[in-house]
C-alpha cells in the first residue's frame, strides 16, 4: 500500500496505525479520489494522520489488584480546527481503529461545515466487566494523560461507544481540576448541569432519521409505509427506532449484543427502549417476544435496515442476503468494500455514515459553541438548526451524486475531502 510521503517504506513493514479498519478508511479515500480533483501533495498529506498517542492506564481494582489498559488518541488533521471525536470503551480498541474512525471525522465535520477536523480515541477495556468506581478511574487516569494533546482549541473528547454524560462529566472535572477553573468547552456529551446541551443525547439518532426522510422524499417513498429493522439498540439505535416509529415507519426488529428481537406486526419501541435504558446494554435477549440473532436480524426482508452497533456487519460475505432497500449507516463503518460494490450493484441505496451520522457532531458544535458564548438554546432551536445543518450537507452530496453518477458514499467523501483539500491549499506547507 502506498502510504503518504512515505514510499520509501518497504510493503512489508507496515505503519503502526494499518490494520483492517484503517485500510478500509483509507481505501474508501483513494476510491473517492479520482472525483475530487487534488493535488498529490493533499492526498499524500490527508492518507495519515497528523498526530497519534499511546499510553498505558494503570487503574486499581475493586478486589485490590492493579491493571494496565492500553489507550489511544489519533488527530486526523487539524486544518479547519480543533479535532473533535469520541472516545471508546471496548476490548477491540486499537491504533489502526482510532485512526480509521479519526479519518472518517475529518470528512465528516467538513461535509458539514463544521470548523473541526477528525480525531478518536479508546481505551481497550471491557467496560462491562468494570465497576463505576474502576470507570471513574479509568476515565481521568485517561484524560490525565491526554492533557499534553487536548484542550478546548485542540482536541474536544465526546462520547462514543460505552461511554457517556458521566464519562464526559469525569473527564470535564478532571480537566477542569487542572486547569484550576471549570472549562466546560473541553469535552461535549456532557450533563445539561455542566454546560451540556439540551438535544445532544438524541441528536445522532434524530439526525440518522432526518437523512433517511430526505433519502425517502427524493425517492418517491412514503416514509410511513416503511418496515424498518435496526441492529444496535443504544445512543444512536434506539434513539433512531424511536423517531422512526414517531413518524409511523413499522419498526419490525431490533438488536443488541445479546440478539434481536422481531415482531412483523411492528415492535412497541418505547417499550423496549425504556426496558434497555433500565436494564443496561445486552437486556434485549431478557424482552419477552420473538428472538433472533444478529446475523438472522440483518437479513431479514424489510425496507429500511438501519445499522447502528459497530463497525464491519455487512460483509462480501452476507451482503449478497440482504434483503433491505435502503442501508443507514448510523454506526461508523458498518459496510465493508466489498458490501458497498454488491449494494451498488444491487441498487440499494446506501446512506453512508459521514452524512448519516452526523447529527452528533453537529450537535457537538452547538454545545461547544454554546459553552464558548456561555449561551443556552432550546431544544426546538437546536432541532431546527440540526435539521438545517443536516438538510444542506445531504442536498449537497445527493446533487454531486446525480451530477457526477457517484455512490452517495463517493459523493460524501468527494465533498468532505475537498473542503479540507481547499484549507490546506490556502493555508500552505509551513514552513
Ligand atoms: P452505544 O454503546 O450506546 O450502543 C451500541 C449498541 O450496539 C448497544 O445496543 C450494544 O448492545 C450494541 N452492540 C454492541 N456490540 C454489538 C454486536 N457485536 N452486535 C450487535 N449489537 C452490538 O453506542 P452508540 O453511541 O449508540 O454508538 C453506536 C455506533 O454509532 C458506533 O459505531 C459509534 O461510533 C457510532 N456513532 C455514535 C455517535 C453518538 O453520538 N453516540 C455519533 C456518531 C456515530
Amino acid at each position: 500500500m502506498r502510504v503518504a510521503g512515505l514510499q520509501e517504506v518497504p510493503e512489508h513493514e507496515p505503519l503502526e496505525w494499518e490494520n483492517p479498519l484503517f485500510n478500509t478508511a483509507l481505501s474508501q479515500f483513494e476510491q473517492a479520489l479520482p472525483y475530487a480533483e487534488i493535488s498529490d501533495a493533499v492526498a499524500d498529506r490527508l492518507r495519515v494522520p497528523e498526530r497519534s498517542l499511546i499510553v498505558a492506564i494503570p487503574v486499581k481494582l475493586d478486589n485490590g489488584r492493579r491493571t494496565v489498559y492500553p489507550g489511544y488518541r489519533v488527530q486526523h488533521s487539524s486544518v479547519l480546527g480543533p479535532t473533535k471525536g469520541g472516545v471508546r470503551y471496548d476490548p477491540h480498541v486499537s491504533l489502526g481503529e482510532c485512526a480509521a474512525l479519526a479519518m472518517w471525522m475529518t470528512w465528516k465535520c467538513a461535509l458539514l461545515r463544521l470548523p473541526y477536523g477528525g480525531a478518536k480515541g479508546g481505551v481497550r477495556c471491557d467496560p462491562r466487566a468494570l465497576s463505576e468506581r474502576e470507570l471513574q478511574a479509568v476515565t481521568r487516569r485517561f484524560t490525565t494523560q491526554l492533557l499534553p494533546i487536548i484542550g478546548p482549541q485542540e482536541d474536544i473528547p465526546a462520547p462514543d461507544m460505552a461511554t457517556d454524560e458521566q464519562t464526559m462529566a469525569w473527564m470535564m472535572d478532571t480537566y477542569s481540576m487542572q486547569a484550576g477553573y471549570a472549562v466546560p468547552e473541553i469535552v461535549t456529551g456532557k450533563p445539561i448541569s455542566i454546560g451540556g446541551s439540551v438535544f445532544r443525547p438524541e441528536a445522532t439518532g434524530a439526525g440518522v432519521v432526518m437523512v433517511i426522510e430526505r433519502a425517502c422524499r427524493r425517492l418517491g417513498w412514503d416514509l410511513s409505509e416503511q418496515r424498518c429493522v435496526v441492529q444496535g439498540f443504544g445512543k444512536v439505535g434506539g434513539v433512531a427506532a424511536g423517531e422512526l416509529a414517531e413518524r409511523g415507519a413499522t419498526v419490525i426488529a431490533v438488536s443488541d449484543v445479546s440478539g434481536g428481537i422481531h415482531d412483523p406486526d411492528g415492535l412497541d419501541v418505547q417499550a423496549l427502549y425504556a426496558h434497555a435504558l433500565e436494564h443496561g446494554h445486552g437486556s434485549l435477549a431478557e424482552y419477552e417476544g420473538e428472538h433472533l440473532t444478529n446475523e438472522e436480524l440483518l437479513e431479514l426482508p424489510c425496507d429500511i435496515l438501519v445499522l447502528a452497533a459497530l463497525e464491519d456487519q455487512v460483509t462480501g460475505e452476507n451482503a449478497p442476503r440482504v434483503k433491505a432497500r435502503m442501508i443507514a449507516e448510523g454506526a461508523n463503518g458498518p459496510t465493508s468494500l466489498e458490501a458497498d460494490a454488491i449494494f451498488a450493484e444491487r441498487d440499494i441505496v446506501v446512506l453512508p455514515d459521514i452524512l448519516t451520522n452526523a447529527g452528533g457532531v453537529t450537535v457537538s458544535y452547538f454545545e461547544w459553541v454554546q459553552d464558548l458564548g456561555r449561551l443556552f438554546w432550546d431544544r426546538n432551536d437546536i432541532r431546527r438548526r440540526l435539521a438545517d445543518k443536516m438538510g444542506d450537507a445531504f442536498d449537497r452530496v445527493w446533487t454531486l451524486a446525480q451530477k457526477r453518477r457517484l455512490t452517495l458514499r463517493q459523493a460524501a467523501l468527494v465533498t468532505g475531502i475537498h473542503e479540507v483539500a481547499d484549507a490546506l491549499d490556502a493555508r500552505g506547507l509551513y514552513p
